[in-house]
């Protein structure tokens, strides 16, 4: 079977590379899929490091990519909010550089003094919005912040809705927890999520390739995330079982990928 794709979407850790090296397969394949024509894009749910970053390390592996060909979700809810909310005041809770991201959208974000007492608040009324992201220095003047200017009716907002972040050895604490935190204490619901499975991510994505959905193929190594967004949003999918799942996983989907691979060389030769 041979299917006609001109851009490709892939996930990255457990599809491209696994830490610090490579996965088999992935610099030869996006190499032949690029010298054939076809349009490549990098998506991240990690809004920790700037596209920069993630550009220099594909680079680095052997796949040359510039910042333009990655999207985060903090990239994906800057571009979302700089075209939706451009006029809003933002309280983040997250790292500098998603603050620095969403500075570049050209939005406002209320700042964070790293020596100021924990038990004081910004003042929550000047915050229209929330977002709440992967933040390795939560603290308790962030919750109390986040919590005071949403019980006064602030936006809740999100980049990504991991429970956890996969590390050498195990994982550590993402946002999921700190929105459920938040949803508890408030009674409020997260009212936008950008990152994967949000249908935003692939909006965006297909937006920066500039082709129709169907034309255009998801590849990752997680069903419930990667896969479920590209079929979301109507397109051609590929699981890399070179991740997080198995053949057994995909044999009890109801709607399996259109493609399971063992690795990004297997490509080329599936489509036309
Ligand atoms: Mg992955």
């Amino acid at each position: 079977m041979s299917v006609r794709c001109d851009g490709f979407v892939f996930d990255l850790d457990g599809t491209v590379y696994l830490g610090e090296a490579a996965l088999p397969g992935s610099v030869d394949g996006i190499a032949e899929l690029r010298r054939r024509g076809k349009r490549v894009l990098f998506v991240s749910n990690k809004p920790l490091e700037p596209r920069t970053n993630y550009a220099a390390k594909l680079t680095r592996l052997g796949i040359p990519t510039s910042p333009a060909d990655v999207i985060t979700s903090g990239y994906v809810l800057g571009h979302y909010l700089a075209h939706h909310q451009p006029s809003l005041r933002y309280y983040v809770i997250g790292e500098e550089a998603l603050r620095a991201e969403l500075r570049g959208h050209g939005l406002t974000v209320l700042d964070e003094f790293a020596d100021q007492d924990p038990k004081e608040v910004i003042d929550p009324t000047g915050i229209d919005a929330v977002i709440v992201a992967f933040d390795r220095t939560l603290d308790y003047r962030k919750l109390n912040t986040a919590y005071q200017a949403l019980m006064r009716g602030a936006w809740f907002y999100a980049t990504n809705g991991d429970k956890t972040c996969p590390m050498p050895g195990g994982a550590i604490p993402d946002a999921g927890g700190t929105i459920a935190a938040l949803e508890t204490m408030t009674g409020r619901r997260l009212q936008l999520l950008a990152g994967k499975p949000s249908t935003l991510t692939m909006e965006v994505a297909l937006d920066r390739l500039g082709l129709p959905a169907e034309r255009c193929m998801m590849v990752g190594d997680r069903l419930e995330t990667d896969i479920a967004m590209g079929q979301n949003a109507g397109m051609l999918t590929a699981v890399a079982l070179s991740g997080v799942s198995t053949r057994a996983d995909v044999a009890r989907m109801a709607v399996p990928p259109t493609f399971a691979i063992e690795r990004l060389s297997e490509l080329p030769a599936l489509v036309e």
